[in-house]
């Protein structure tokens, strides 16, 4: 870290902590952990500089090193996300209060750039539906391609404002509010964040968090779960915030067992309880996290509309069957010449909130048509439907590997003709299409790698 805290940042942290707060100012001149979270449902081999597993999650491990994830073909696999490791315990606080085998509706207010929501596709089952939204335009793009990146067909990523949910009343079993916020607990991370800090600044935030939670409370189930956390340390925007929905909302706050987790601390107020983490007492960056159950009744939304998504022609489903392992579980829909694949159990729902909600993107694309031919997409590459079976797969070397997601010519002694996927380490990449005497590097322009080894 190289600035110091604001002064009234120090005096706060000094009046919360006492003597702790020398070692908590020290722990801000270390650098800060590197972690991943791997995909748990793709498989293939890794070269990362994997150290010891994160505690609270099954997936999650410190590195010893930051390596250059750019540069490393498996991270543009979707095989893991790169994550803060506090922020990781999301895993706990679904585990202690959802049964996670059922058919849940879940929603992610506050989603770009994808941390929790990939994370929560590993957790739910493929029988719930993700809603991963996000209202900064910009951002939703990021949080789009990531999602894509993921290869789950079981979300719809949306771009909103917390308040269009109202009309979705009753509609979510679960709701994760990753608040915007100060940011306190990323200053070690990111010192530049000191500079955006005042007091003034906590109190705005706070305020935010208050119509976040307030705006998008009637979409909740009665008994549904609302986990709110914040990478900040601050009461207003933390423990002043649970007060306040317990006193204007009829909600009941989850107990989480942590003591298997030393150093996160339990936050009592006014019958609420939350989880801190601070910086000098657990291996991540601060955090805190609250479970909330709601008890109100809420009359739910009908979700039914008009139809107005196209089935493919017979010929094209005929071909797409071949493609997607365990295809009945899927239904597909052509919008212009785009194919995409959603989970059938909840196409209905995804058509109904396609007329409520602006949908960046939904379940998996996978083809695109022409003249009733298919050709592949690139997140279906990377999709963990793909039957893989059905393709010409082709493993690159790193070299290799680097030279297509720079879109560079491939030289590869082919021959043949027709799609092939192209595989690093066992993890699809991309496509390619050969052309006998030569091959056409499919990898999307816009996501070109352009850094050099
Ligand atoms: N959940 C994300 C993850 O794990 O990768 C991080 C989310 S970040 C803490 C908070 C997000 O809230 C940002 O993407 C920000 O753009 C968004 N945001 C900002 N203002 C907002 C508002 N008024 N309502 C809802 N979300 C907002």
């Amino acid at each position: 870290m190289t600035n110091s805290f604001p002064i009234a940042f120090e005096k706060r942290m000094q009046q919360r902590l006492g003597k702790e707060f020398d070692v908590f100012k020290e722990k801000h001149q270390t650098p800060s952990p590197t972690s991943i979270r791997m995909h748990t449902l793709k498989e293939g081999n890794t070269n990362l500089p994997i150290d010891e597993k994160i505690s609270w999650t099954e997936s999650g491990y410190y590195l010893k090193e930051r390596p250059s994830f750019t540069l490393d073909p498996v991270f543009h696999a979707g095989a893991y996300y790169v994550q803060e490791a506090s922020s990781m315990f999301l895993e706990q606080a679904l585990k202690q209060s959802v049964d996670l085998t059922a058919s849940l509706r879940v929603l992610d207010l506050c989603a770009a750039p994808g941390g929790k929501s990939t994370h929560l596709l590993n957790l739910i089952s493929e029988d719930a539906l993700l809603i991963s939204n996000e209202v900064i335009r910009s951002r939703a793009s990021i949080l789009s391609e990531n999602i894509q990146k993921w290869g789950s067909a079981n979300v719809v990523v949306t771009n909103n404002d917390p308040e269009h949910f109202q009309k979705l009343s009753g509609f979510f079993d679960v709701m994760v509010v990753d608040a915007p916020c100060s940011g306190e607990g990323l200053f070690r991370k990111d010192a530049a964040a000191m500079n955006e800090w005042s007091e003034d600044n906590v109190a705005l935030c706070s305020q935010r968090q208050r119509r976040i939670l307030s705006d998008v409370w009637p979409a909740l189930k009665e008994n549904g779960i609302l986990i709110y956390c914040t990478c900040t340390f601050s009461e207003e925007e933390n423990e002043n915030n649970l007060a306040w929905m317990s006193s204007g909302h009829d909600v009941e706050f989850i107990e989480l067992a942590v003591a298997s987790f030393p150093g996160i601390e339990t936050i009592r107020k006014e019958g609420t309880v939350g989880y801190r983490f601070y910086p000098h007492n657990v291996n991540g960056e601060g955090f805190f996290i609250s479970v909330m159950r709601k008890k109100n009744t809420q009359q739910p939304v009908r979700a039914r509309g008009k139809k107005v998504f196209n089935t493919p022609s017979k010929k094209v489903l005929e071909q797409l069957d071949h493609w997607v392992k365990s295809s009945k579980q899927f239904r597909f829909l052509q919008q212009d010449d785009l194919i995409l694949m959603l989970p059938a159990l909840h196409y209905e729902e995804i058509e109904f909130l396609s007329q409520q909600l602006h949908i960046v993107s939904k379940g998996t694309a996978v083809a695109e048509v022409k003249h009733e031919k298919l050709i592949p997409e690139h997140a279906f590459a990377l999709s963990v439907h793909l039957d893989r079976s059905h393709f010409k797969v082709i493993d690159l070397t790193l070299e290799q590997a680097l030279a297509y997601l720079r879109k560079e010519n491939l030289m590869l002694a082919e021959g043949e003709r027709g799609f092939a996927l192209v595989a690093y380490q066992n993890y699809p990449i991309g496509w390619v299409n050969l052309l006998g005497n030569r091959i056409n590097n499919l990898y999307p322009s816009s996501w070109r790698i352009r850094m050099s080894s």
